[in-house]
């Protein structure tokens, strides 16, 4: 049986395709090998969101050709950087076997059956395949769950129509394309049968979707409409989603908080910049009000509610006053956690052309002084879990420590306690004795 070895780089969409094509790779008679000196077959789902996750991943093939050299083992770029550079990657790279983009990944199965029945008769060339295809977000819902797994992502749709002038998803990821809400619903159904309690939906724009092609029911979005089909749903006790846009964020979507019981109390909502002018040249559609309208909304809907956010800084031609309003900000909303980011250009985007560049330290102080803002934030939010009983999904044993389990609250802080392995999948209380910036402590008391 040969062997496969498969790393995947960046987001949850990512990590849910390399899902998808394990289980698609499993039911074709491959193995799923977790080392790579023992592969037959190594394939690199990629990321291009920042040059750094590019430059990564063509460091980590540029490694894998000596062992390709020695061995004979077939190696594949797949995903984001694959779709973005493909034929450029072959030339770059020379010896890389296969070269297969992001609605392309089912055929990934198909690549290896005819490399393997083929290699004796003729020499490998390398294969490039990224065209798109009509209907590919349908074919990314095989599974692959581990034992006693209890939650997991369901990708709702593919796709971004946004022309944030700083992103390439766009064009890695193409436009748009939705999923039926009823095969969306069978697969929750299906992963409920096999123990899953807890979903994380998941989307470029998540709250985009349907739209445009999906009815308006009772002036509710088909996203809410989604989500009040999924809260009857038996078994399923928690619901999440990653990552929905401002502009799409309506009133239906926030008072779904208030009114569906499943619905987590968290919302992951990217604000890039709170400089109305950055907004306007990021091509980001709302404004720091509107912005600010949406958290005192869900914060009417549930007054604690968590909330973490994504930030750019360094975008060009931000001042220090652009920054300042961010940092203002920043410290007005109070996220309890955040991924700040310093701008990096990527080519083919508008915001790489342009002129007013900022420098690299000043990217840095920037980024140092925001983090450590929210160092004091997710404290403080922290503390005020102590003393109070958390319900808790146990996701498994935490790290350190051989009597030491985690798991998340419906916030979805990071809770750690003392435990057995039986108590993986359940929910339990526990009661918050401890809390740093990034984790809380407690004990089970249920
Ligand atoms: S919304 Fe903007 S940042 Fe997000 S994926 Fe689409 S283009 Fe990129």
């Amino acid at each position: 049986m040969k062997q496969v070895f498969i790393k995947t780089y960046g987001c949850q969409m990512n990590e849910r395709d390399t899902e998808a094509l394990r289980a698609l790779l499993k039911s074709r008679g491959y193995a799923i090998n977790d080392d790579a000196h023992n592969a037959d077959v190594i394939l690199l789902n990629t990321c291009s969101i920042r040059e750094q996750a590019e430059t990564k991943a063509i460091g980590k093939l540029t490694s894998l050709l000596a062992q390709k050299k020695r061995h004979g083992t077939v190696l594949g770029i797949l995903g984001c950087m694959a779709q973005r550079q493909g034929e450029k990657l072959q030339k770059r790279i020379p010896g890389i076997d296969f070269v297969i983009g992001t609605e392309k990944l089912h055929r990934v199965a198909d690549y290896l059956d005819e490399h393997f029945t083929d290699v004796k008769a003729k020499p490998m060339s390398t294969i490039v395949d990224i065209a798109s295809e009509k209907n590919s977000q349908n074919k990314i819902s095989a599974r692959d769950l581990r034992p006693h797994q209890v939650s997991t992502f369901v990708s709702i749709m593919q796709g971004c129509n946004m022309r944030c002038t700083y992103c390439i998803v766009p064009q890695t990821r193409g436009r748009e394309r939705y999923r039926p809400m009823e095969d969306i619903l069978e697969e929750i159904q299906q992963l409920s049968a096999h123990g899953i309690k807890e979903i994380t939906l998941l989307g470029q724009i998540v709250n985009r979707y349907g739209q445009g092609e999906f009815p308006i029911i009772d002036k509710q979005s088909p996203f809410v409409q989604l989500l009040e089909k999924i809260q009857p749903l038996d078994g399923i006790e928690r619901i999440r989603f990653m990552s929905p846009h401002p502009s799409g964020f309506g009133n239906d979507l926030i008072q779904c908080f208030g009114q569906l019981s499943k619905l987590c109390p968290h919302v992951h909502l990217p604000l890039q910049s709170a400089s109305d002018r950055i907004l306007r040249a990021m091509r980001r559609p709302y404004s720091r009000d509107q912005f600010r309208q949406i958290i005192l909304r869900l914060r009417e809907q549930i007054p604690d509610i968590a909330l973490s956010t994504d930030i750019i800084v360094g975008f060009p031609s931000e001042t220090e006053d652009d920054f300042n309003a961010t940092l203002e900000f920043f410290e007005e909303i109070s996220f309890d956690m955040a991924f700040i980011f310093q701008y990096s250009p990527r080519d083919g985007t508008p915001a790489a052309l342009y002129e007013e560049q900022i420098p690299e330290n000043t990217k840095a102080e920037r980024q140092q002084k925001l983090l450590q803002l929210l160092e004091q934030h997710s404290h403080r939010h922290n503390q005020k879990l102590i003393g109070t009983t958390q319900s808790i999904l146990v996701e498994g044993k935490a790290r350190y420590g051989d009597t030491k389990f985690w798991g998340r609250n419906p916030g979805f802080h990071k809770i750690i306690f003392d435990g057995e392995e039986d108590l993986v999948g359940r929910f339990i209380s526990v009661k918050i004795e401890r809390a740093s910036t990034t984790a809380l402590l407690g004990k089970r008391i249920s």
